[in-house]
C-alpha cells in the first residue's frame, strides 16, 4: 500500500514585479542623492535650509548653495516605509494633540528620536528655516516649533491669500518686496554667498522646461484609456518639481524621460503602470480631491486597480504649483514669477476657485465623478469638502463620494471601510450609466 500523499498546497503566487521604468530609476537616484547631500552636508561644509513644499523657493535656495531639507517629504518617506506611526506616538506622548497634522507630528517625533532620516542617515540641524506661507496656518505653527527647537535664523515670506480668487499687482509686489528686503539678505548672511540674479534666471529657465513636460504628462490623462494615473502615479510625477530638484538639469531630464515613456504608452494604447502591473481595462475615470494616504499607499492604489478605476486628474498634484492653469517660472521676471508661483499654489486658493478647478477637471477629463479623500488631520484641505462635493455634483450632474483616511498615521486607514464606500460609489456610477442608457433608448 502506498502512503497517501498530503494534499498538494497551491503554489505560492509569485510576487508581481513592479515595472521599473527609466524615469522611476532616475527619480529614486535623485531622492537618494539629496539625502546623501543632507547626511554629508557638515563634512562638505554646506549649509542646510528647511522649507515646505507649497510655495517652495528651490531655485532661490540653489543660488546660495544651500541643501534643501523638506520636512513634509521626510514625513511622507517615513510613512511609506511604515516608520511614521512610532514618531506620531512619540509626539503625542510629548503633548501634541491627536488632531494636529500628522506630517508635523511625524517630523517632531523623528526629531525627538534623534533626527535619523528615512534612509537611516542623520539629518543635520538646519542653518535657516525658510517659511513660505501659502494658505495653511499649520505651516506657521510648525515652523514656530522648529524655531524653538533649533534656535536658528528664520525667514518668513508672507504670501497673501487669494481671498477674492485672483492675484492683484499689489499682492505680487508685496511678495517681491519681502524677497528683496527680507529673504534674500538673510539667505546671503547665512550662506555667505552673494545673490546673483543671473544664476536665478538660469535655474528658472530650467524650471520652465520641466514644467512644460509635467503639464503635458498630466494632460495625457485626457486620452482614453488614460496612460497615467494622475493621483497615485501623479504623486511620483510631481516628486522632482515639487521638491529639491526644480530648476536642475536632473529634473528637466526626468520629465523628458517620463514624457517619452508616456508617449510610447499612448502609441500602444496602454493604461497606467501600477504596482500590480499595467491597468488593462479602464472602467471608471475619476477626479480625486485631497492628499493620499501614505502608510497604505500601495493597498489604497490596489483598491482602485481591482475595480478598473483610473484617476484622471487630482488636486493634490497642484499643491506645489498650478502649472496646468498656465503658470511658468519666467527667467525674464525672476522675482515676480517666484511671487506669482507662491500666490498661485492650490493651498493658497479660496474655495470657489478650487471648485472651479475641479469642475473643469471633471468636464475636460470626461470623468465619471469626484471622489474626495478627506484627511483627518489636514484642515487646509478638509475645510469645506462636503460643500465642494455637493457643488460639483450639482454643476456636473455626476456623482461624488467621500472617504476618510489620514496622511501618515496608520491608525486612520481602515481598509474595509474605504473599500465598502468605494464599492458603493462604483455601483452608483453604474446606476447612473444605466439610467443614461435607458433614457437614450427611450
Ligand atoms: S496643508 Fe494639510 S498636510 Fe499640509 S501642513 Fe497644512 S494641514 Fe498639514
Amino acid at each position: 500500500m502506498s502512503a497517501t500523499l498530503p494534499p498538494k498546497k497551491p503554489a505560492p503566487k509569485a510576487p508581481v514585479e513592479v515595472v521599473k521604468e527609466l524615469s522611476m530609476v532616475k527619480q529614486k537616484e535623485m531622492i537618494a542623492g539629496n539625502y546623501e547631500k543632507l547626511a554629508t552636508a557638515r563634512e562638505q561644509g554646506r549649509k542646510v535650509a528647511s522649507t515646505f513644499v507649497p510655495g517652495n523657493l528651490n531655485e532661490l535656495l540653489m543660488c546660495f548653495d544651500l541643501v534643501n531639507n523638506l520636512p513634509e517629504i521626510n514625513a511622507i518617506q517615513n510613512g511609506m516605509r511604515k516608520k511614521s506611526g512610532q514618531y506620531i506616538m512619540e509626539a503625542e506622548k510629548r503633548g501634541h494633540s491627536e488632531d494636529v497634522c500628522t506630517y508635523v507630528k511625524a517630523d517632531l517625533g523623528m526629531m525627538a528620536k534623534g533626527n535619523v532620516g528615512p534612509d537611516g542617515r542623520p539629518i543635520p540641524d538646519p542653518d535657516i528655516l525658510l517659511l513660505s506661507y501659502t494658505g495653511c496656518f499649520t505651516f506657521m505653527k510648525w515652523f514656530e516649533l522648529l524655531r524653538e527647537q533649533y534656535g536658528c535664523e528664520t525667514a518668513m515670506l508672507h504670501v497673501p491669500y487669494q481671498g477674492d480668487g485672483r492675484i492683484d499687482a499689489n499682492m505680487r509686489d508685496y511678495v517681491v518686496k519681502q524677497l528683496k528686503e527680507e529673504v534674500i539678505p538673510k539667505l546671503e548672511r547665512v550662506s555667505g554667498v552673494k545673490f546673483d540674479i543671473d544664476r536665478l534666471r538660469e535655474y528658472l529657465r530650467e524650471s520652465a522646461k520641466a514644467e512644460d513636460d509635467l503639464v503635458w504628462v498630466l494632460e495625457s490623462a485626457k486620452h482614453k484609456p488614460s496612460p497615467i494615473d494622475a493621483y497615485f502615479g501623479g504623486c511620483y510625477y510631481i516628486g522632482p518639481i515639487f521638491t529639491a530638484f526644480r530648476g536642475t538639469p536632473d529634473a528637466t531630464e526626468y520629465y523628458r524621460l517620463l514624457r517619452g515613456e508616456i508617449e510610447e504608452r499612448i502609441r500602444l494604447g496602454q493604461g497606467p503602470v501600477t504596482p500590480e502591473g499595467e491597468m488593462k481595462t479602464e472602467k471608471y475615470r475619476l477626479v480625486v480631491e485631497g492628499p493620499p494616504n501614505w502608510t497604505s499607499f500601495r493597498d489604497f492604489w490596489k483598491m482602485f486597480y481591482d475595480e478598473g478605476a483610473v484617476v484622471v486628474a487630482s488636486t493634490y498634484t497642484k499643491v506645489g504649483g498650478t502649472y496646468d492653469l498656465g503658470f511658468r517660472h519666467d527667467p525674464d521676471r525672476p522675482l515676480e514669477s517666484l511671487a506669482e508661483y507662491c500666490l498661485g499654489c492650490y493651498t493658497n486658493r479660496n474655495l470657489p476657485s478650487r471648485i472651479d478647478m475641479i469642475e473643469k477637471y471633471v468636464n475636460e477629463y470626461e470623468a465619471d465623478g469626484l471622489l474626495i479623500n478627506s484627511i483627518k488631520s489636514c484642515n487646509s484641505f478638509s475645510a469645506g469638502q462636503l460643500l465642494v462635493l455637493r457643488e460639483i455634483e450639482k454643476r456636473t450632474g455626476r456623482p461624488g463620494a467621500f472617504i476618510e483616511t489620514d496622511l501618515v498615521d496608520p491608525r486612520y486607514f481602515s481598509p474595509a471601510n474605504v473599500k465598502n464606500r468605494m464599492e458603493s460609489y462604483f455601483q452608483m456610477i453604474e446606476q447612473k450609466r444605466q439610467g443614461a442608457r435607458s433614457a437614450a433608448a427611450a
